[in-house]
């Protein structure tokens, strides 16, 4: 089971929509994708058309040890999607787990009890910090997905999110790689937009993915329709760059990963 977490400490650069987006891209090749929501604001749940009354069971349940991953997990309106929401409780489960025993590794110790060939795939949406819930992700993760919105000081906050990593790796998942960064929000027609992006790729270079995602309107109505924008609108620019970015994601995961899943 490939674990990727989509991670970056900013708000608004675009983790839901790709994780939304790409779980759905990867769930239409046939692979058995699971969405794990770990915003405590809920939007991966709600954009996944899985409203608070459908939430019985959820990621601060998995967190806190109150239920496994097959109880938690919903089916969604995406054929081969299932998601582990997000409830409010998530917000105090920062310092809730200050006291529990090995509180960085919880969610690996959940993600260790799937039986093998449950799902191919885990996308772990994080909240907009690098507190204990994304340090959760961090820690089972294989690799981290970066969206990086095109606006200026995207670089800046980059720096502390490697950071992160560099200490993730040292004490606790000595494996983990940056799978990309995928630049989101592009303008073409934006000239700091244009400029941002040519800095992240020079800066990067191969680990920014070629595809950039647009900024495209259909990409933010989707959600208030409980729906991904590639169901909503497979055609428009944001779902066919989002189609894209799943190749070239694809393509990066290990040959012996993609036979298996
Ligand atoms: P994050 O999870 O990092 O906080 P979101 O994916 O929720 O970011 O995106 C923040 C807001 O921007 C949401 O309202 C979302 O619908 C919108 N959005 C995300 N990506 C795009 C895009 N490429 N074009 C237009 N709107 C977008
Ligand atoms: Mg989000």
């Amino acid at each position: 089971m490939i674990r990727i977490a989509v991670a970056n400490q900013k708000g608004g650069v675009g983790k839901t929509t790709t994780t939304i987006n790409i779980g759905t891209a990867l769930a239409a090749t046939g692979w058995k994708v699971l969405v794990i929501d770990l915003d405590p604001q809920g939007n991966a749940s709600t954009g996944l058309g899985i409203d608070r009354s459908q939430r019985k069971r959820s990621s601060y349940d998995l967190l806190v040890g109150n239920c496994d991953v097959i109880d938690a997990a919903i089916a969604t309106r995406v054929p081969r999607l299932d998601l582990i929401a997000s409830t409010v409780d998530l917000s105090g489960a920062e310092i809730e787990l200050v006291d529990i025993e090995r509180r960085a590794h919880r969610l690996d110790i959940a993600l260790s009890e799937v039986p093998e060939g449950r799902w191919d795939v885990v996308l772990i949406d994080c909240p907009p910090s690098l507190g204990l819930l994304t340090v959760n992700a961090m820690s089972t993760a294989n690799s981290l997905l970066v969206p990086l919105q095109c606006e200026f000081f995207a670089l800046e906050g980059l720096s502390q999110l490697l950071q992160t990593i560099e200490r993730i790796r040292a004490r606790f998942n000595p494996g983990l790689q940056i799978l990309g960064v995928a630049l989101t929000m592009y303008d073409r027609r934006n000239r700091l937009s244009e400029q941002v992006a040519a800095d992240v790729r020079a800066a990067l270079g191969k680990l920014v993915f070629e595809t950039s995602i647009p900024r495209n309107v259909r990409l933010s109505e989707a959600p208030s329709h409980g729906v991904p924008a590639l169901i909503y609108d497979h055609r428009c620019s944001g779902s066919e760059a989002y189609i894209a970015l799943a190749r070239e994601l694809m393509a990066r995961l290990p040959l012996r990963e993609r036979v298996a899943a």
